[in-house]
């Protein structure tokens, strides 16, 4: 913060260092997060509509710091992409994930496809694509096995390197998932351009129905653009069987949110697994 002399003096007001300050604590225990394995991943199952049966689980990251607490990643997340720990907790997201999918394999549950959350800045890096391939060949995933989630802005790009990287994924066989689909500007043509094979429906989308009738036909137009696309389409914080319904009804295939599970430790899958195989 420099001083602008004049009127400014909010900006050496104590309560903003105090928020500098945590800030800065907060930093140095997320670089100590990573290197002492305090992050963990939860999964939430997503669900088709038509069946009951599993489509695949979303990876969320967590954090319980040993001062902290639980600090959650709408919190860490941001501050992460500030400090440039992002990239290792990318990587460390992939690699759990990886693992993972090979230890239930060896017990033969067949999770079918893990989406990861990634940050648009990750493909900044020319290194990315092959980290993760990487990782992929160390446990015997195939790229159908891995979805990586990205966020409507991040179609805005003209940088044909970040699209030769994500391509090069897509060529492996990974997926393409737009997370929070309809917050966004990015519009259709960028749709058209990119190499996408999912989107996700904001949960604002789902979350006013039934109180406010309106999301009906913004759910049914935005379901409407997965299927002319021939993208899947998932609708994600899913709460009431009424939303349910109506997603059902107006075609949407996958099921996310807290009406069938929310976010479970990778032990409580195997039985959530059982439960849903034979559907
Ligand atoms: P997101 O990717 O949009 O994830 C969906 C969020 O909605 C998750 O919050 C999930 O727990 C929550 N949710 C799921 N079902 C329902 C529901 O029925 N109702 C409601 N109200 N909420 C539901 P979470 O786990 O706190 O994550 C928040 C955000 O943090 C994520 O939003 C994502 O943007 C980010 N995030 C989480 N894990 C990672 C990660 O590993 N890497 C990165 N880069 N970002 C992550
Ligand atoms: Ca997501
Ligand atoms: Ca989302
Ligand atoms: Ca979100």
């Amino acid at each position: 913060v420099r001083k602008t002399g004049g009127n400014n003096r909010e900006f050496f007001s104590p309560e903003l260092s105090k928020a500098v300050n945590e800030r800065l604590l907060l930093g140095a225990a997320l670089k100590r997060a990573v290197s002492d394995s305090h992050l963990r991943l939860v999964y939430q199952p997503q669900i088709y509509a038509n069946t009951g049966a599993l489509y695949g689980c979303e990876a969320l990251i967590r954090w319980n710091d040993p001062e902290h607490g639980e600090v959650p990643p709408s919190r860490f997340i941001p501050l992460a992409e500030e400090t440039g720990e992002y990239e290792e907790i990318g990587l460390w997201v992939i690699r759990e994930a990886c693992r993972q999918l090979a230890e239930w394999r060896a017990l033969r549950i067949d999770i079918p496809v893990i989406s990861v959350n990634l940050s648009a800045r990750h493909f900044q890096n020319r290194r990315f694509p092959d980290q993760v391939l990487s990782v992929m060949k160390e446990f015997g995933i195939p790229g159908e096995q891995l979805m990586l989630e990205i966020t409507e802005s991040m179609m805005l790009t003209d940088d044909e390197e970040v699209l030769r990287r994500i391509q090069i994924l897509r060529n492996a066989g990974l997926g393409l998932s737009i997370d929070d689909f309809g917050t966004g500007f990015s519009g259709l043509s960028r749709l058209a351009r990119f190499p996408v094979t999912e989107i996700k429906i904001d949960k604002s989308f789902v979350s006013g129905y039934p109180e406010d009738n309106r999301q009906r036909s913004l759910l049914e137009a935005i379901i409407g653009i997965g299927q002319s696309f021939s993208l899947n389409v998932i609708a994600e914080g899913v709460e009431t069987s009424e939303q349910f319904q109506l997603l059902r009804e107006l075609g949407c295939p996958v099921i996310q949110g807290y009406y069938y599970s929310r976010p479970i430790p990778a032990s409580e899958i195997p039985g959530w697994y059982r439960r849903v195989s034979h559907l």
